[in-house]
């Protein structure tokens, strides 16, 4: 005997019934079951239409006019016109009676679990008449099993337990006293010692095909549905998720205790006494091998098996001092929970004993604490205990594996990738079994949480990193074609995938949570963006919750440098190519510093300094590995660089200024350059990066633009340059008069920092500084004498944008 069970969606309509009658007409057993549950939505539909009914609302009865037009329809579908009227008529006389009963409903205004009970079990009817009508028009000998008569149970409507002696014997009987070989029977309905139906609980259908499993002794019992077998975690959060081979049947348990859906929890428990192997199937890809869940797996296949999620849980707990060493304090709770019926999901309790929390379904939080109060009355009067305490708004991860207990180390994992991500756990719990360790965290964390833990558990071959990209000028626009261009490359050699999910310019936005299309972004941010302000656009990133998320900001504004701080609060790291924050008061520095700290996450600005030049990489990692700083002289403005490069007397100093204006060399305001400003807030990141506490006014500058020329426009600022002409001329005829090219420097000793103009000599490391060259020396202690160079292109927008990316790749270590 095999047990074959298809669910809704393999049920949903007259082609997926063809397709799985195929498959269980194929199938070589010799004697079958098969256990069909209702349409796919029906169930909820019947429930909509008693409470409507129980409303008053008589729009309960064009739901069950749609229920029976699809019904039909589906007759009409299957069966050949000359075959359909008997089935059609069956139809109709169970839609006739479910409209009767919701009348009754709706004229009481009134609807028990036992009437509810009733309506549900239309569903599961009318699905196994007409399959069974379909059989019977193919020429398929079968009998259609009455499974409310055969399994009977409590009278715990909407939940009942199985009262399995009479209900095997009442199974073993209708087989044995059949001629069939082949049996259509309703999923989830039974009935109490009264004859009432009852059902076994939502999803119920999976667990009465495991009740005619072990009845019959079944060799194997079969649950056909819309998935390849039980994943890594629910495919409709997890992108990568994948099947699983085999899986034990605590492992199964477990997994659907905490909410894997594609099994219903009781299903095990039946199946597993008699080590009947149990298969989960696609109907929709018959051949794809599916899991098998078993007495024994192969531990070969790693130590965690899954990641399952339950939402719509509350926390009660139970505190005070009066609890310590007393027992029986938690017998009476779960005595109180038990009364009530209500199903405990989840228990820690902390090491002094002192408080216990326990983890149920919202829907039973009202009766569970007035329960608990009740129980614990007295010592609520007397002090002892605190009322119940609630918290809403909760999910449950687990981490299943039989496994887990061998292995060391995988909490300590599993709750660093949390808190990486900065989710917050609530409570924790450890079966004792340790086959699965489970979490309480908010409900709007869930989904990140299932796909950061199948990330560090299953995935070491695929990281994503999720980017809001700020600012899409010449850096921002390079950055995002080098991200398109090294896509592949990142997935293939790195296991990477680098999404980019938002893109703003300081008009617009827009995102796309699959990943923006990089080679049409310009068009989506300009036809399809939404207005942006700061708020709106920490809102948008915010709210989207996603794991391994980077703000990058290419911008120079201080209004999105103000956003670092609620970001990295939320666990977003900060790649800034604006050097605004970095440059700030020192306070604020070294608070978004300690923000990354306390919230795991990254506050990177590399290119604050030589653009994509290893330069602040390289002082952190002398820092780091315990090196000391003495002293840096760098030269570190482009813009200056190609001002006195291209300074030779033959044209006038202010005409070389606007050339590399026009050139895109300086800052909008050319000044910020000209004057010292860039290169002191370059210097000022750089001593603090080697541990000095610096303010920007700590910093001597000695300037060489005339008083007048930071008056006014910035035209009134060229007229100015234009008038002091003697003087920039003077500067360069002093230089080269004693043999030396004019660059404008950066130092740091003892603590102190300054920037100037300076005579540079032949024999100077500074003398061959051409083009757009930076260059950086850095005298520590290991580097006394001669000095740790970085030397190279410290200006333009590739590579900038490339600094920018190194950055970006930092954030995932
Ligand atoms: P049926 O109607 O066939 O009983 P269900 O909807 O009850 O199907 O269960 C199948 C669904 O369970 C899948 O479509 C999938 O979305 C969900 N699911 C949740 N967790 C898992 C998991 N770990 N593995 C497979 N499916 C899962
Ligand atoms: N139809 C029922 C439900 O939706 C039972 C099942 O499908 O397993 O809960
Ligand atoms: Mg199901």
């Amino acid at each position: 005997m095999h047990v074959l069970k298809f669910g809704g969606t393999s049920v949903a309509n007259s082609s997926n019934i063809k397709l799985i009658t195929d498959i269980f007409l194929q199938h070589p057993a010799a004697q079958k079951i098969v256990v069909v549950s209702a349409f796919s939505g029906i169930t909820d539909q019947l429930i909509a239409c008693g409470q409507l009914a129980e409303a008053g609302d008589d729009r309960y009865a064009e739901i069950i006019t749609g229920i029976e037009k699809r019904h039909l329809d589906t007759t009409r579908e299957l069966l050949p016109v000359s075959n359909q009227s008997a089935c059609l008529s069956v139809v109709k006389q169970l839609c006739n009676e479910l409209e009767t009963i919701c009348e009754g409903v709706f004229s009481l205004q009134e609807l028990s679990a036992r009437s509810k009970d009733r309506i549900v079990s239309f569903g599961e009817l009318l699905s196994s008449k007409i399959i069974s009508g379909y059989l019977q028009a193919l020429g398929h000998a079968h009998a259609w099993l009455d499974s409310r008569q055969l399994i009977k149970t409590d009278s715990q409507f909407g939940n009942a337990a199985v009262v399995f002696a009479v209900t095997n014997e009442n199974i073993r009987q209708a087989i044995a006293q059949s001629q069939d070989a082949l049996f259509v029977a309703p999923g989830f309905i039974a009935s109490n010692d009264h004859n009432l139906t009852t059902t076994l609980g939502r999803g119920g259908s999976d667990y009465t095909a495991a009740i005619y499993a072990a009845a019959l002794q079944a060799e194997a019992l079969e649950i056909w549905t819309d998935v390849s077998g039980m994943m890594t975690a629910d495919p409709r959060w997890v992108s990568n998720a994948k099947p699983l081979p085999a899986i034990s049947y605590q492992e199964a348990m477990e997994l659907s205790h905490f909410g894997a859906k594609v099994i219903y929890p009781p299903t095990i428990q039946p199946a597993m006494q008699l080590k009947i192997p149990v298969w989960i199937k696609n109907s929709f890809a018959a051949q794809d091998h599916g899991t098998v869940i078993q007495h024994e797996t192969n531990s070969d296949n790693g130590f965690i098996r899954g990641i399952s999620s339950i939402s719509n849980i509350s926390l009660i707990s139970l505190e005070g001092s009066g609890m310590i060493g007393i027992p029986g304090f938690s017998k009476r709770l779960f005595e109180a929970l038990a009364n009530e019926k209500i199903n405990v999901i989840l228990i820690t309790q902390g090491s002094s004993e002192h408080s216990i929390c326990v983890g149920i379904h919202a829907a039973d939080v009202q009766r569970a604490s007035m329960a608990v109060n009740a129980a614990f009355e007295i010592e609520i009067a007397g002090k002892k205990v605190e009322p119940v305490a609630v918290e809403n708004d909760l999910s449950i991860v687990a981490l299943v594996g039989d496994q887990m207990k061998s292995h060391p180390g995988i909490s300590g994992q599993m709750f660093s990738a949390l808190g990486r991500n900065g989710i917050n756990v609530r409570a924790i719990a450890q079966g004792s079994s340790e086959k699965n360790i489970s979490a309480v965290i908010a409900a709007r964390d869930v989904k990140k949480a299932v796909n950061v833990l199948h990330e560090s558990f299953f995935e070491e071959v695929q990281k994503q990193l999720n980017l809001f990209v700020v600012g899409v000028g010449n850096v921002g626009r390079r950055l995002l074609d080098q991200l398109q261009q090294q896509q592949t490359f990142l997935a293939e050699q790195l296991r990477m995938q680098v999404r980019v999910v938002g893109v703003a310019n300081s008009r617009q936005m827009y995102f796309d949570d699959k990943g923006v299309d990089l080679n049409n972004w310009k068009h989506l941010l300009e036809e399809n963006g939404e207005a942006q302000t700061p708020d709106s656009l920490v809102q948008a990133i915010v709210s989207r919750n996603l794991r391994n998320s980077v703000f990058v900001d290419i911008t120079a504004s201080d209004v999105v440098a103000s956003l670092y701080e609620h970001l990295l609060r939320k666990s977003i790291a900060v790649v800034a190519c604006n050097k605004i924050a970095a440059a700030s008061a020192l306070s604020h520095y070294k608070k978004l510093k300690s923000l990354a700290r306390e919230f795991n996450t990254s506050f990177l600005f590399e290119t604050n300094v030589g653009a994509g030049l290893p330069v602040i990489g390289t002082l952190n990692d002398l820092v780091k590995s315990g090196d000391v700083m003495h002293k840096i002289e760098a030269v570190l403005s482009g813009t200056l660089n190609f001002v006195f490069n291209h300074y030779d007397g033959s044209r006038p100093f202010a005409a070389v200024v606007r050339q590399a204006q026009q050139e895109g060399y300086t800052e909008p305001d050319p000044r910020l350059d000209l004057g010292g400003t860039d290169v002191m807030r370059k210097i000022l990141i750089l001593s603090r990066e080697a541990g000095y506490a610096l303010e920007m006014d700590d910093i001597t500058n000695n300037g060489f633009l005339p008083a007048s020329c930071y008056e006014g426009s910035v035209e009134n600022f060229y007229t100015e340059m234009e008038k002091h002409e003697a003087h920039f001329a003077g500067l360069l005829q002093a230089a080269q008069a004693a043999g030396c090219k004019l660059k404008f420097v950066a130092s740091f000793e003892n603590g102190k920092a300054s920037v100037g103009l300076k005579h540079i000599s032949p024999e100077s490391d500074f003398y061959h500084l051409y083009g757009k060259d930076n260059i950086v020396l850095y005298y520590t202690q290991r580097y006394l004498e001669q000095p740790l160079v970085v030397k190279g292109a410290g200006a333009g927008a590739d590579v900038t944008a490339s600094g920018v990316f190194a950055d970006i790749m930092r954030v995932i270590h």
